[in-house]
């Protein structure tokens, strides 16, 4: 029998090989413009002509390449970022497979230029299909440029899977929006045919952001930075109402590299779950940066996938960051809904807080409290060196969330974010100023809402929304530390159920214990219940329970949460004052001071605003008195 295997043709096995780090225009973007980073350079310029089809072009001022290096580079695994298998687990660099430039020059025409800050003169080398075409010295500023045209030209099949232009645009503007965010410090510049798309000039990660993002995410960032032996973490999360319906502006990246988990984005999305709609994604940039030790880059050839060495800790480690970092920020609507847009834009509606007000409340005796409560838990970068360190913010992570968190940050570094927001802060603060010579009697308004007067002008109260954090608060500490008080009933009840309820109710048995339930078995689908929870009425133990039971399944269709999240939202909401209930005084004020005791209070836990503030400046603005 004839043999049957033969080898591949160089620039058949090139274009094959190819495929994997060039897809489409994009991807030669990321593959220059990182180059060009690991370059060192500090002024990179991207030139794009017909959506990256007719020319992709990246200038940089970086090192530049030898006459040979300028030569050497575009051979398959030319790299000089790794040496040995073992800096593979060291790298620092965006490259290190030393493919891309192999892989451009196998399918499109390539003109490159560059030159060495020491060397007079440069080197002009064209290749096309792999080919040198030409070489020659030339004059260049310090750099590289280089520029790859036509691709696919030789691949016409290829060519013919490209995307419309403006799908072809849109990767690419995504390719370069990922490297520009991960260096802020590095001047970026994108011209698509002829017209400048992007000026990004050298600042901080907040500016880039903002300048990439939009103006309007200027007061909603809430910084996010936690460190530990074993990881760092820093970036920002948009406040809850930047959540937007449509994915798009979420950015993880590991050791500065952007990268695509959906593992670590569930963690984001879960530390948001209880404050935006299910549906809804909030804004992240976020860099964790650890040991290259711990990654594994090699596992996908455009690197955008990668392997933790233990995933878990991560996890932890950023939904913990993140809650952290929302806990303290408390945010509170500001005039956020249908007003006229010329009010919205008015000084007093759009200007961060000012120096004063900050002072004011940071003064206040109940703002100390609460930072002082907190000292115990700042996570201090200089101290300890062992891994204790990152279970301490897995903890705050998970309890203290329930207490009275720090309403705001230590005011450290520019990034600062208490400066831009409204605070909840202040609202408590006022509130417990008053608090003792309070003639000012909350007035409920509708049947659902509470009119509250503060010293900065009112804030308007869900009746409901309230009362399901208050008792969500509750709930929640009820499970992790002080079991509710049970009042006993005087005539024990029994109850049947369906067989499939029976089943749930045994499973949450314990928790429903320590929430207040005395109820057991009693075979055959059917409890005994001694006793409720002391805040239910005696009488209607049989009802609570269904009402539970019915707005836990219906939780359990629409909550990605787990059941005993979903038990304590349950009984929240199904505990809850409704709209339509008249309240006493003594009522409302009970709500009001249980609801800024919560340690979330501007939110219901289905992420529903519990309040919205009023202020009195805008307020004479809108009856055109001034201030
Ligand atoms: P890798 O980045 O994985 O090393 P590339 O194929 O992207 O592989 O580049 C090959 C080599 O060419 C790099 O290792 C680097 O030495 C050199 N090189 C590429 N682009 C530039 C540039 N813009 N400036 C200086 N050197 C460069
Ligand atoms: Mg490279």
């Amino acid at each position: 029998m004839a043999d049957i295997i033969n080898l591949l043709p160089d620039n058949i096995a090139n274009q094959i090989a190819a495929g994997e780090v060039i897809q489409r225009p994009a991807s030669a973007v990321k593959e220059l413009l990182e180059n060009a980073v690991d370059a060192g350079a500090t002024e990179i310029q991207l030139i794009i002509r017909d959506a990256g089809k007719e020319l992709v072009q990246v200038i940089d001022n970086g090192a530049g390449m030898s006459e040979t290096d300028a030569r050497m580079c575009f051979e398959r695994h030319a790299t000089s970022k790794i040496r040995s298998i073992d800096d593979l687990f060291g790298i620092r660099t965006m490259g290190f497979r030393g493919e891309a430039l192999a892989s451009i020059a196998a399918v499109a025409q390539v003109a490159l230029k560059t030159r060495r800050h020491d060397s007079p003169i440069g080197t002009y080398i064209e290749i096309d299909n792999s080919v040198v075409r030409k070489q020659e010295p030339c004059q260049t500023a310090e750099g590289t440029s280089f520029a790859m045209k036509n691709l696919f030209f030789n691949v016409p099949a290829r060519r013919n899977f490209l995307k419309s232009n403006a799908a072809e645009m849109r990767h690419i503007v995504d390719e370069f929006i990922r490297v520009a965010m991960a260096f802020p410090h590095l001047q970026f510049t994108f011209t698509s045919n002829g017209q400048q798309m992007f000026y990004l000039e050298k600042g901080s990660l907040k500016q880039r952001v903002i300048a990439i993002l939009g103006q309007h995410y200027n007061a909603r960032l809430v910084t996010v930075k936690e460190s530990t032996d074993y990881v760092n973490i820093h970036g920002f999360v948009g406040k809850p109402e930047t959540a937007k319906k449509t994915r798009g502006d979420q950015f993880f990246f590991v050791n500065n590299r952007f990268i695509k988990s959906p593992y670590l984005h569930h963690a984001i999305m879960s530390a948001f779950s209880e404050m935006i709609p299910a549906d809804s994604f909030p804004l992240y940039v976020l860099f964790i940066d650890l040991d290259p030790a711990h990654v594994d880059i090699n596992v996908h050839p455009t690197k955008q996938e990668i392997k933790f060495d233990d995933e878990k800790i991560l996890y932890a480690f950023v939904q913990s960051a993140v809650k952290h970092a929302l806990a303290q920020f408390n945010v509170t609507p500001t005039l956020d809904f249908d007003l006229d847009p010329g009010i919205q834009q008015l000084d007093a509606v759009s200007k961060p807080f000012t120096e004063q007000q900050q002072q004011r409340s940071a003064s206040g005796s109940l703002y100390k409290t609460f930072t002082q409560a907190n000292q115990a838990h700042v996570i201090d970068k200089s101290s300890g060196s062992n891994l204790k360190h990152w279970k301490d913010i897995y903890e705050i992570g998970r309890s203290d969330f329930n207490r009275p968190a720090a309403a705001m940050p230590a005011a450290n570094g520019d990034d600062n974010e208490f400066v831009n927001r409204p605070s909840t802060a202040s609202v408590i603060d006022e509130r417990w100023q008053e608090a003792a010579t309070d003639t000012k009697v909350p007035v409920q308004v509708h049947q659902q809402y509470i009119l509250s007067q503060i010293k900065s002008g009112f804030i308007l109260i869900d009746q409901q929304a309230a009362h399901e954090r208050i008792l969500y608060e509750r709930y929640q500490r009820a499970l992790q530390e002080k079991p509710m008080p049970t009042q006993q009933s005087l005539f024990p009840q029994t109850l049947q159920l369906l067989p499939a309820d029976a089943a749930l109710i045994s499973e949450m048995l314990p928790d429903l214990h320590l929430l207040g339930y005395d109820m057991e078995p009693f075979g055959n689908h059917t409890f005994v219940v001694r006793g409720t929870p002391a805040d239910i009425q005696s009488g209607n133990e049989q009802a609570s329970i269904e009402g539970l039971l019915e707005q836990f399944k219906h939780f359990s269709a629409e909550l990605k949460v787990n059941k005993r999240e979903q038990l304590t939202r349950s009984m929240a909401r199904n505990n809850s004052i409704p709209a339509g209930k008249v309240l006493s005084t003594r009522e409302m004020q009970n709500i009001i001071d249980e609801l800024f005791a919560c340690s979330m209070p501007n939110v219901s836990p289905g992420g529903k605003y519990t309040y919205v503030s009023f202020k009195l400046t805008d307020i004479n603005r809108m009856f055109e008195k001034g201030n």
